[in-house]
């Protein structure tokens, strides 16, 4: 089996990388970075984001794990302690694996000619470049539902939910639903603008599209990088047809780690 090994680059993630590339190697499984079969991924969950937008083009063809050298992640849930376990688990390949959905953007120009499509595994953040207030038309399955006008909007997958969805607000939502999750950052709400002020949680079959009132540059955060946009004629958003697979070696149930990483005491 192929494996490729993404390391957040300090001293300590570095070393685990080098001791886990090395005795993986000795288990005769191929060091490949082109053609991953399993990506390890060493670091944080920042580190896992960006093995995921590395490897995403091959989402069929690549399993993700994740070891931690900081605290507790989603993504990146083995700790170093566990290491010898798990490397001998991995050479005992074929592993058991689990999908979890992803989040589809499709941000369409004005003029017709240029069409970006991006997967997001925590989010997309949509704010304007300038600082003033996003004015969108929001639409949820080919139907006005309201416009917006506030701060911005997060669009977030279910194992993003725990992430800057959850700072704003958003509900904890297991990966198992196939969804995504529309929350408000900083609505504003007077006589004259409304929103609906909760998230809204769309199943699969559910497309949002949202649609600039008004001319403005846009900041879209894609997990940890940002695009500029400017003559966005919309931004359409549901749940990707493509989904992650984890490499599965032992239950840690996903409310288990919620409770550990905010709720549990400890490290
Ligand atoms: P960062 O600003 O350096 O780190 C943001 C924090 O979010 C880190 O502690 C990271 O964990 C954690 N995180 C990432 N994905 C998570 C998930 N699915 N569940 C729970 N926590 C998660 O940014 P980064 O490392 O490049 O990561 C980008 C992500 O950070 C974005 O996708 C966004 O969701 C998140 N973020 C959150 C806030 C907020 O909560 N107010 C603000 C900015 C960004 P590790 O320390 O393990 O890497």
């Amino acid at each position: 089996m192929k494996f490729a090994i993404v390391s957040k680059g300090d001293d300590r993630s570095n070393t685990i990388k080098t001791t886990m590339k090395e005795y993986l190697t000795e288990f005769t499984l191929d060091y490949n970075e082109e053609e991953p079969e399993l990506v390890i991924s060493v670091g944080g969950d920042g580190t896992f984001l960006e093995a995921f937008h590395r490897y995403h083009h091959r989402l069929d063809k690549t399993a993700f794990i994740g070891v931690h050298t900081g605290h507790l992640g989603f993504y990146a849930d083995y700790t170093p302690g566990e290491l010898e376990k798990l490397i001998i688990e991995i050479a005992k390949t074929p592993f058991q694996t689990i999908e979890y959905p992803l989040l589809e953007v499709i941000v369409r120009s004005k003029t017709g000619e240029k069409e970006d499509r991006w997967l997001a595994l925590n989010e997309a953040m949509i704010k304007t470049a300038d600082g003033s207030s996003v004015v969108l038309d929001v639409e949820i399955k080919g139907e006005h539902f309201e416009t917006f006008r506030g701060d911005g909007i997060c669009l977030s997958t279910p194992s993003g939910s725990t992430a800057y969805n959850k700072a704003l607000g958003g509900a904890i939502l297991h990966p198992s639903f196939e969804a995504i999750q529309l929350t408000e950052m900083a609505s504003i709400n007077n006589r004259v603008f409304r929103t609906i002020g909760s998230p809204l949680i769309l199943p699969k079959h559910h497309t949002c599209m949202l649609r600039p009132m008004r001319d403005s540059s846009f900041l879209i955060s894609l997990d940890h990088f940002t695009k500029i946009y400017t003559n966005v004629k919309s931004i359409q958003c549901r749940v990707a047809k493509e989904k992650v697979r984890f490499a599965r070696f032992r239950q840690f149930p996903f409310w288990n780690r919620v409770r550990d990483s905010f709720v549990a005491d400890g490290d």
